[in-house]
């Protein structure tokens, strides 16, 4: 008998002429197919999960009995039951590497925009306020030479600190990573404490991951710690950030702007004043989507796929003591 897969949006074509050589697929192209019966209903037949989006729970697992591997099209996946996942052995891989750079194109491009308030002013030649030569009240500060301070150092952040330093002569600082001795060679980094990161840094710019460590990681302490004119750029995901106290921070002017690609709840409510405030860049988490990189990503969970119901190593398992598990019965 063929296994099954059930694949939640985002593959092309190709990808299910791929995976339909060797399997039964059933394709839910919509957000909104997730809440259907028919997409239960496969789940509870499937032995592999391609999916984007979707916030998978304990109880979306227990309905899916034979599902041996979940293939996330993500980089992050604070959208998963890690423990349940690994109480049921089930392998779960996602996407790091193919969306770095487009990602860090996206952290780059929040801090040109507030700094030089791109859309405020965009906006406002738009609305025909254009009359005369502008004036010091609409006036943005300079990105070269700043300080980039980048709370978390892994892939996305230090292709973001590589923009600052080698392109904008930033200096770069970093917390919540291990020592990266070569980075600090390359870019010239310094690894401070993130108290010292926040006091001292023009641009503090957050790439984390999301998990209980650092849910409001920055807090309305945090903020309060940042320099008046500082500005704080979330490309992570939208918990890491006291939405809040940030938004206080920023109507009472402790802090200078925010360029957000995340939120804590997504799509931003209707009601969130973020997006109308002068001093926010707001984006509908577009970290990784280009036309080019959301194909990689996709292309990379269908090879996850692929080679973990075959019983191969998948390219990027997260928790790949299922696999040494497996291979112990
Ligand atoms: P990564 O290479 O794993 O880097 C994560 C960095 O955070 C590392 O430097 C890590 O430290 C540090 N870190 C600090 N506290 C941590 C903790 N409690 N647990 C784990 N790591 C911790 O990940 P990445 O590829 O750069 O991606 C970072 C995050 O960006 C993803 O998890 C995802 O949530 C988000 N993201 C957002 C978008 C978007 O569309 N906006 C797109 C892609 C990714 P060490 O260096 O010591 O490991």
């Amino acid at each position: 008998m063929r296994k099954r897969i059930v694949a939640f949006r985002r593959l092309n074509q190709e990808q299910l002429t791929q995976l339909r050589q060797h399997y039964d697929v059933d394709f839910f192209e919509h957000h909104e197919d997730a809440d259907s019966p028919a997409f239960h209903a496969a789940l509870a037949k499937a032995h592999g999960l391609i999916t984007a989006g979707l916030k998978v729970t304990p109880q979306l697992i227990d309905s899916a009995p034979h599902l041996e591997t979940i293939a996330s099209i993500s980089v992050g996946y604070d959208n998963y039951p890690l423990a349940t996942l690994n109480e049921r052995n089930i392998l779960l891989c996602n996407t790091p590497d193919v969306l770095t750079e487009t990602t860090a194109d996206t952290g780059f491009l929040l801090i040109m925009a507030t700094a030089r308030r791109a859309i405020e002013l965009a906006s406002w030649v738009k609305d025909g306020h254009w009359k005369s030569s502008i004036g010091p009240d609409l006036f943005g500060s300079d990105v070269h030479g700043k300080t980039l301070g980048m709370v978390g150092f892994g892939r996305i952040g230090a292709a973001i600190a590589r923009r600052g330093s080698l392109g904008f002569g930033m200096q770069i600082r970093y917390t919540m990573a291990s020592p990266k001795p070569e980075l600090e060679k390359e870019l010239g980094a310094q690894r401070l404490s993130l108290q010292e990161l926040l006091a001292t840094s023009d641009f503090v710019c957050v790439s984390v991951p999301l998990n209980a460590d650092t849910e409001k990681l920055i807090d309305s302490a945090a903020l309060k710690r940042m320099k008046p004119n500082g500005i704080l750029i979330n490309i992570s995901r939208g918990k890491v950030i006291d939405e809040q106290a940030l938004i206080e921070a920023l109507n009472t002017g402790q802090i200078g702007a925010a360029g957000l690609d995340v939120f804590e709840q997504e799509p931003l409510p209707v009601e969130s004043p973020l997006p109308y405030m002068p001093n926010v860049v707001a984006l509908p988490h577009i970290g990784s989507a280009t036309h080019e990189t959301r194909a990689a990503m996709a292309q990379r969970a269908v090879d996850n796929m692929l080679l973990a119901l075959a019983g191969s190593n998948p390219i990027s398992p997260v928790n790949p003591e299922v696999l040494t598990r497996r291979a112990s019965v």
